[in-house]
């Protein structure tokens, strides 16, 4: 069998060569940073339920007209997405205060906001992906005016979605980043979702006891971070029958 090519290694996840040209093979790795990096450790399991949490989002998402990376899941570890190419920032849509926000204005984490908030990170890995406006986006071609305009347009029916979606499962939507595309499709381009949705990259908390059920059970040292996500799956209705054995043995899930 040839061996397909691996095209990029990120933090959580390594994306290989598709089997038909304008595809990838989206591999999600237990590996779990936080602080550039600075902190490190293999979470077991952990790749499969982000895989099998992003798949369900972005199905749902899909299905009320979202246009996404997203073709299908492959197998535990993998799913076959759309290669576009990527938008070099991170738009993080904030509903409640928390972390770096509520860190550099001084709020109260868990302070409601006063409206839904959207900043954009650059990202650069040497620069420590800095905050950056609209401005610094346009000026220096990151993205066009017309690009930020779909971005912010579709990140706003996201957030309003999910956070429906979360809250039918006794989940608030604190916070979240996601990462969009340029799909070309022969002369016509469209900014599309790419990348995972998943609790390493949203903030969620219990609705009624505000539990963190994210990553910043990883990045505060809270333990229990496979049961906060598996419990995220379990609510989604995505958890397999038999638990969370299940998320380990190389069987595949159809
Ligand atoms: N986030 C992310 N990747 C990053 C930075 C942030 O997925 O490189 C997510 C994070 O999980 C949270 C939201 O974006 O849901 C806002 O993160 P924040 O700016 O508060 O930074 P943090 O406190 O995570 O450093």
């Amino acid at each position: 069998m040839k061996r397909r090519r691996m095209i990029y290694e990120g933090k959580a996840k390594i994306l290989y060569e598709g089997p038909e040209a304008g595809t990838i093979v989206q591999y999600f790795k237990d590996d779990t940073t936080a602080f550039d990096a600075t902190k490190k450790a293999v979470i077991e399991g952990k790749g499969v339920l982000n895989n099998r949490i992003s798949e369900y989002l972005f199905g749902q998402l899909g299905a009320i007209g979202v246009p996404t990376h997203f073709i299908k899941r492959l197998n535990m570890r993998e799913q076959l997405v759309k290669e576009v190419e990527i938008v070099p920032l991170e738009v993080v849509m904030r509903n409640v205060a928390a972390g770096s926000l509520a860190k550099r204005l001084g709020l109260t984490e868990g302070t409601p906001l006063p409206r839904s908030i959207i900043e954009y990170y650059y990202k650069n890995d040497s620069l420590h992906d800095p905050w950056v406006s609209e401005e610094h986006i346009t000026a220096f071609g990151w993205a066009s005016p017309q690009d930020l305009d779909d971005m912010v347009n579709l990140t706003i029916r996201i957030n309003d979605f999910l956070t429906g979606l979360f809250l039918g499962v006794g989940i608030k939507l604190v916070d979240f980043k996601l990462e969009f595309g340029r799909l070309w499709e022969n002369d016509y381009m469209r900014i599309v979702l790419a990348d995972e949705i998943s609790p390493d990259c949203c903030r969620l908390w219990d609705a009624v006891t505000n539990d963190k059920m994210d990553k910043d059970r990883f990045r505060r040292d809270m333990g229990g971070m496979m049961e906060a996500y598996s419990e995220v799956a379990r609510r989604l209705g995505i958890m397999p029958e038999s638990g969370q054995s299940e998320m380990k043995g190389p069987k595949l899930v159809q």
